[in-house]
């Protein structure tokens, strides 16, 4: 059997093309562009690469992207009014704030201050009760990136068991809700498994799609799926490498090398869910600002 080694990198570059040619028709007949802002607090070296990332990104797509580094000692409240005037702001239609947050400031406090409207995460309350109840605005960037690797790789999800690993708010939770609703690219039967599932092999076994969240390495092996499965590995774990200069490589949750020799279609790490994340970030951000625009 041949494997698909699905080409996450390839992907996204044809959505952010696809996000460049609608930005530049949006910005042609509106004139404004969409603009995003993505707050990061504290000087985490991952977050900071992420972040950079983003901006560059949007600005590639003919976005205007805004970066604002906040010292991890920044107060709540400062935070709280600095989104409050992104919120106001006519030049920005999509807000982010890069998490975790130093343990000073609460998550939920922040996440629901931000504008819905502008809320490209797709975090906010109001937008993931929209995907709860099967009519979505801004879906969260890495499950929406899920479900267009599986479209465009021959897997659409329809009538399909697939099995979650992790129900993180960020991607297990919205993923259960996207792939099970009755639209393209949903109505698959979702098994969410989480830290407290018991006989978790009985259930991977049986799924025609395994999605890995949850953050451990190699965690998924080749006895726990069944032959021609399609594996989705959303991990990112550093292990300890003397091979790399920087003393570590980046793997997935899924024992790549074993497990592809049993699927029809996989996702390495890195180079899989990764880039797509980004792609769909920015395809959130013009969407918002084609709603804020009428
Ligand atoms: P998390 O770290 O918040 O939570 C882990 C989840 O795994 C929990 O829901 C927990 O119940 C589940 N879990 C733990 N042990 C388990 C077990 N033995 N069996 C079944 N489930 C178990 O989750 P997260 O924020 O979604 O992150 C998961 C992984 O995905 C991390 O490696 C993270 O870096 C990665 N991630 C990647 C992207 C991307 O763009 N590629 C985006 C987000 C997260």
């Amino acid at each position: 059997m041949k494997t698909t080694i699905i080409d996450g990198q390839k992907i996204s570059q044809e959505i952010k093309l696809e996000v460049a040619n609608e930005t530049k028709s949006f910005q042609d007949s509106f004139l404004v562009t969409p603009g995003l802002a993505v707050i990061l607090v504290g000087d985490d070296p991952a977050s900071s690469i992420y972040v950079k990332n983003k901006e560059k990104a949007a600005i590639a797509s003919g976005m205007a992207g805004q970066t604002i580094n906040l010292p991890s000692t920044v107060s709540e409240k400062d935070l709280l009014q600095i989104i409050e005037n992104l919120n106001l702001s006519k030049e920005i239609h999509g807000i982010l704030v890069q998490l975790p947050l130093p343990t000073h400031i609460s998550e939920e406090k922040i996440v629901q201050k931000i504008d819905p409207i502008k809320d490209v995460d797709g975090l906010h309350p109001f937008n993931s009760g929209l995907l709860s109840a099967g009519t979505p605005r801004f879906i969260p960037a890495t499950p929406a990136g899920i479900r267009e690797l599986l479209l465009r790789n021959d897997s659409n999800p329809d009538g399909k068991h697939v099995a979650i690993l992790g129900r993180s708010n960020i991607v297990g939770r919205p993923l259960a809700n996207l792939l099970s609703m009755k639209s393209i690219g949903g109505n698959a039967t979702v098994s969410l498994c989480h830290s407290r599932t018991t006989n978790l092999k009985k259930i991977t076994i049986n799924a025609d799609i395994v999605i890995a969240a949850i953050g451990i390495p190699n965690f998924v092996t080749e006895d726990m799926v069944k032959e021609n499965v399609v594996v989705i590995d959303v991990g990112i774990n550093r292990v300890k490498s003397s091979m790399t200069k920087r003393g570590y490589r980046l793997v997935g949750d899924v024992e790549f090398e074993s497990v592809k020799l049993k699927s029809k279609a996989i996702t390495p790490v890195p180079g899989g869910v990764g880039p797509m994340t980004i792609a769909m970030l920015l395809r959130n951000t013009l969407q918002a600002a084609k709603l804020q625009c009428g």
